[in-house]
């Protein structure tokens, strides 16, 4: 597999074609943001860890049952993928209010819900991410009625393994982004990544935070936590 000339260059991975027109290579960098982009750091050995844990848990999820853009890691920071055209929506579960749900509805930060919740974001950084329903994702014919359907129904299964698997490793998933994509024939895939920079993901029995909100709200720790919620995967696999 030969590495060829870089495609894209975004807030946290490199993209770059190969010699196969179906398969990328992604790079994941320290780079870190938040507040779309407004604020700027440095992780270190981030990279290395959200390029193992989302290939881990990707190979996990392929088993049970939920087709991904996962091929074959590389090296410590490099992942040979399906190349996908990209579904522009963010797709976001929660189990427990966090974030962005807690401000907009000012619920606090913690309650956690009866049933899981699903929501979608417009992803545009122009426009900065807009939250979005299902029927403007028809009207911005950013997906049709069977792909919104089929995004739904990974997203959901997605979780119930995630949410189980964690557990099992002493975290709590708080809530999640996912990006999906169509392969060449149209099938839909998840792509991207899942890490600690796109999960929320709490110390079952502290509530310590093992995930990227130590960087966004500058509680220090940030790489110690990924060290340890990757140990934590490790020793559980
Ligand atoms: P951003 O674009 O938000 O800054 P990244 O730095 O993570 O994000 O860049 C990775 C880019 O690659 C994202 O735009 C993501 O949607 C895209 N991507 C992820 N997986 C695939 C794939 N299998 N095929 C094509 N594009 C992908
Ligand atoms: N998330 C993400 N990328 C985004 C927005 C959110 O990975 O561009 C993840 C985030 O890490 C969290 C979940 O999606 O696990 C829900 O985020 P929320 O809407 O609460 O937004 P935030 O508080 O990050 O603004």
């Amino acid at each position: 597999m030969e590495k060829l000339q870089q495609l894209y260059e975004g807030k946290a991975k490199k993209v770059f074609a190969t010699d196969d027109p179906e398969l990328l290579i992604v790079e994941y960098k320290d780079d870190a943001t938040a507040f779309n982009g407004l604020k700027k750091g440095t992780i270190h050995g981030k990279g290395v860890i959200n390029n193992q844990m989302s290939n881990r848990l990707m190979a996990k999820l392929e088993s049970a049952g939920v087709p991904t853009h996962y091929v074959k890691e590389l090296n410590q920071r490099e992942t040979l993928v399906k190349k996908v055209r990209i579904v522009p929506l963010e797709v976001i579960i929660r189990n427990i209010a966090a974030g962005s749900f807690s401000k907009r509805y000012g619920v606090e930060e913690g309650v956690v819900f009866e049933q899981p919740t699903i929501e979608f974001s417009y992803k545009n950084d122009d426009l900065g991410d807009p939250l979005i329903n299902t029927y403007h994702a028809l009207a911005l014919k950013l997906a049709t009625p069977a792909e919104i359907e089929t995004i739904k129904k990974y997203a959901f299964q997605v979780n119930d393994f995630l949410r189980a698997f964690w557990k099992s490793c002493g975290v709590t998933l708080v809530d999640f982004k996912l990006e999906f994509g169509r392969l060449s024939d149209g099938t839909i895939v998840l792509a991207d990544e899942i890490s600690p920079d796109t999960c929320r993901l709490w110390d079952s029995k502290t509530g310590e935070k093992l995930d990227k909100d130590r960087f966004r709200r500058d509680m220090g720790g940030v790489e110690e936590a990924y060290a340890e919620i990757m140990n934590r995967l490790e020793t559980h696999l």
